[in-house]
């Protein structure tokens, strides 16, 4: 049984966020001041952590921090505006997963779920073998068929692909692939995702490769698509 650390201010969104995971099966355990967290963490055994960003006695960005200095505890960080976790993906927290407020809690037991998944599964070993990236050409060599791409969907996809499982936000990716500043919008990422997205479906139908996170950007995260 994976044990989850809450960090929750909220107590009533805190109470909902325990029953929600101790019904997916998990064993729970809230704090409330972001003063505790470290030294529980040290003290108890802990798969994952949901943690808010806005804590009474220590705010959640310097917990993450410190944490990530002497562990790799996977780390889904709780924000109360969209806006922000923009920003946090500008500092490099290291964190894995970010959800914005307010979330459904079944988004949330979702998002541990995949998150405990992508930590116990090697996604370069098992998925992504068949995966070749020719740059010369543009083009994507997958399940021994040739996608065609256009010089933008390469570089987006190259972008993702070299490292598999973080998270690039709009903007750094018009960074990267837009050098000479061209003024281009949101829109024009999410357009060409989605052109590149179609082409990969089409040979690999039953992974999903490219995954949207919601408020935040893209990432690279071979998973098998889930039927709901
Ligand atoms: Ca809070």
């Amino acid at each position: 049984m994976s044990h989850i650390l809450i960090v929750e201010d909220e107590v009533k969104l805190a109470r909902l966020q325990v029953d929600y995971l101790q019904n997916a099966g998990f064993d729970t355990q809230c704090l409330n001041n972001g003063l505790e967290v470290i030294p529980w963490f040290k003290a108890n055994p802990t798969d994952l952590i949901v943690l808010d960003l806005m804590l009474p006695g220590r705010d959640g960005l310097a917990i993450c921090r410190e944490i990530r200095s002497f562990s790799t505890v996977p780390i889904i960080m709780v924000t109360a505006r969209i806006e922000e976790i923009d920003r946090l993906l500008g500092l490099e927290l290291g964190a894995d997963d970010y959800i914005c407020k307010p979330f459904s809690l079944r988004e949330m037991v979702a998002r541990v779920k995949a998150v405990l998944r992508r930590q116990h599964v090697p996604t370069t070993e098992v998925f992504t073998t068949s995966i070749k990236l020719d740059p010369h050409g543009f083009r994507v060599l997958a399940e021994g068929q040739t996608v065609e791409l256009t010089t933008v969907e390469f570089q987006l996809f190259q972008t993702l692909f070299q490292q598999p499982g973080r998270i690039f936000s709009r903007s750094k990716l018009m960074d990267l692939i837009y050098q000479d500043q061209r003024i281009v919008s949101d829109r024009t990422i999410d357009s060409h995702i989605k052109k590149l997205r179609k082409k990969l479906a089409d040979v690999v139908p039953d992974q999903e490769l490219i995954h949207s996170v919601y408020g935040a950007g893209y990432r690279y995260d071979p998973q098998e698509k889930l039927v709901d």
